[in-house]
């Protein structure tokens, strides 16, 4: 297998990241929803191969793939039955191929919508997640076009995964979602040490991401619907009173629509 050599945000958009990832053989490009700060980073004329991976159809994620297609003659991979049409490798649950000497696996992940896969990774000793909208750092995707059990076993699949497994999401949204976070589950210290180098990292203008599955399962509370602190606030805030996983789930991210 081949190594990674870097693994970079672009910032795109107000709070879009569109990861490069650079190896040996080929630069892989996931959600290029903007083709310029692309072309900016890998410069106008390069001498290796590049790929596109997509992970759901929305507009931020894929603007830019028929600019750098034409530009660089890249292949865009992408979920099968996607509204999004430049696709040229359509791609479903339990699919998984090597690329440029990495091993990567598919799974189907609907919720934030119907199409949305993840990639992950694999590198020497290292497995990185490409999760698009359905993870970020302290919280998760809006339900756009699944349902709420959707979202919520695409979740599960999610944190099920080794937790040294490095997490990529598509956005920073990490400050806003800990101050959510912080009201859902107030006592959680490890929550609280996480702001506090949240907020210092961004006053150095420093991206929060990747972060990882093991800091997820910590201060995620989309991710931690066992939490009897949770249960507690959705009863005494939201007057939900549940301990059910699914539907502390819906509880919160109904609060947080409306947070
Ligand atoms: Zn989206
Ligand atoms: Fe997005």
């Amino acid at each position: 297998m081949s190594e990674i050599l870097s693994i970079l945000p672009i910032p795109a958009f107000k709070d879009n990241y569109i990861w490069l990832i650079d190896t040996n053989e080929g630069y892989i490009v996931v959600d290029p929803g903007d083709a310029v700060p692309v072309m900016k980073a890998i410069g106008s004329s390069i001498n290796k191969d590049l790929t596109i991976l997509i992970t759901h159809h929305h507009f931020d994620h894929t603007g830019g793939v028929e600019t750098l297609k034409d530009k660089y003659r890249a292949n865009v991979l992408g979920p099968k039955g996607s509204p999004f049409k430049a696709i040229d490798q359509a791609l479903i649950s339990g699919d998984a191929f090597n690329l440029y000497g990495l091993f990567i696996e598919i799974d189907h992940i609907p919720g934030h919508t119907l199409d949305h896969i993840y990639y992950l990774i694999h590198d020497d000793n290292k497995s990185h997640l490409f999760c698009g909208d359905t993870v970020f750092s302290g919280g998760c995707g809006r339900v756009f076009e699944g349902t709420f059990k959707q979202m919520h076993d695409s979740l599960n699949k999610i944190s099920a995964l080794p937790n040294d497994t490095f997490v990529y999401p598509t956005h920073e949204y990490t400050l806003s979602n800990l101050k959510f976070a912080l009201q859902a589950e107030p006592n959680n210290k490890d929550l609280q040490d996480y702001e506090n180098h949240c907020q210092k990292l961004r006053e150095q203008g420093t991206p929060t991401l990747p972060t990882s599955i093991k800091q997820e399962l910590l201060i995620n509370p989309f991710l931690r619907t066992h939490s009897s602190d949770i249960h507690a606030v959705l009863k005494n805030i939201r007057g939900i009173e549940t301990t059910a996983s699914e539907d502390v789930f819906s509880g919160l991210r109904e609060w947080k629509d409306s947070f």
